[in-house]
């Protein structure tokens, strides 16, 4: 397998003189190859994402790991994604966990992360009053939307299902899969219901969100993955998994251009309260058993 990843490098790097004195400044995207699977792959010409930016940032635990690089494309898109949503709402700031390392390949405590076209997102979280709270940290949650440590934070249904309704009409890159646990997952969707979303969005939001399995709940985070580039495919980018049947259909009527958040919707009345009511010590950084080691790989789903 290492011999045709290399192989494919040589070839990789002598298109990417091509491929760079072709393109212009504006398109960077072009500029970055992934090559290979999520889990065997590596990264040619990656770009990194700034530590900070319009409605986004690196907490500390994990800007000292410096995995911070992804294709063009996944840098671009949650660089995008969180402006646009920031603009709509000031209280959206989205913390960015893992990526790739830079150059890509293998990523402790992951199982894939190697190509650029992988990032975990922590979920947006609110005080008890509803409040946004910047996420230090990643937070489990179980069904209610409460804190299974028992701190004073809920998760936020509505800046979650906007990041997934921005990540799902973003012409940046087209998401394959958010990995999340199904308790999370059946949340967004009854509130995108609630909410009044677009069926078709729906549909798509419920596809997209998939449970990797209870080795890798991920019920403190979003991992996202996107799709090869059409580009990046000719050049020994691997695909594995779903090619969703809407995955070509141009996404316009969903973009609203002019698209606003809407005010928060009531909150359940069967919400628990918290277990305790102080805030604990935080645990060490969320080391992931992505998609576990010996459990199915998110590459094999469906
Ligand atoms: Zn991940």
């Amino acid at each position: 397998m290492r011999w045709l990843v290399q192989a494919q490098a040589v070839v990789v790097i002598a298109l990417l003189g091509l491929v760079s004195s072709a393109c212009t400044s504006g398109l960077d995207e072009r500029r970055s190859i992934s090559l290979g699977s999520t889990t065997r792959g590596r990264i040619f010409g990656g770009k990194r994402l700034a530590y900070s930016g319009p409605g986004y940032r690196q907490p500390a635990r994990w800007r000292a790991r410096e995995r911070r690089y992804g294709t063009g494309e996944l840098v671009n898109l949650i660089r995008n994604v969180a402006a646009r949503l920031h603009r709509v709402d000031r209280g959206s700031v989205l913390a960015v966990a893992d990526m790739s390392r830079r150059g890509g390949g293998y990523v402790s405590s992951h199982r894939s992360h190697a190509s650029g076209r992988d990032a975990d997102l922590v979920f947006f979280q609110t005080d008890l009053q509803g409040r946004p709270v910047l996420a230090e940290q990643m937070v489990s949650f179980n069904k209610t939307g409460a804190s299974r440590a028992g701190l004073e934070l809920r998760f936020d249904d509505r800046r979650n299902w906007n990041l997934i309704r921005a990540l799902l009409v973003a012409p940046e890159a087209q998401v394959q899969y958010v990995f999340v646990d199904e308790n999370i997952k059946t949340r967004l969707l009854a509130h995108a219901v609630a909410r009044g979303e677009d069926p078709q969005l729906v549909a798509r939001a419920s596809d997209v969100l998939r449970f990797a399995g209870r080795r890798a709940p991920h019920d403190d985070h979003f991992h996202v993955r996107i799709y090869c580039s059409s580009r990046d495919r000719v050049l020994g980018c691997k695909d594995f998994g779903a090619e969703w049947d809407w995955r070509k259909k141009k996404l316009q009527p969903l973009v609203a251009k002019k698209w606003k958040p809407g005010p928060p919707l009531p909150t359940a009345p069967t919400l628990a309260p918290p277990l305790v009511a102080e805030r604990v010590t935080p645990e060490p950084p969320s080391v992931e058993p992505d998609e576990s080691r010996s459990g199915p790989r998110p590459s094999a789903l469906p």
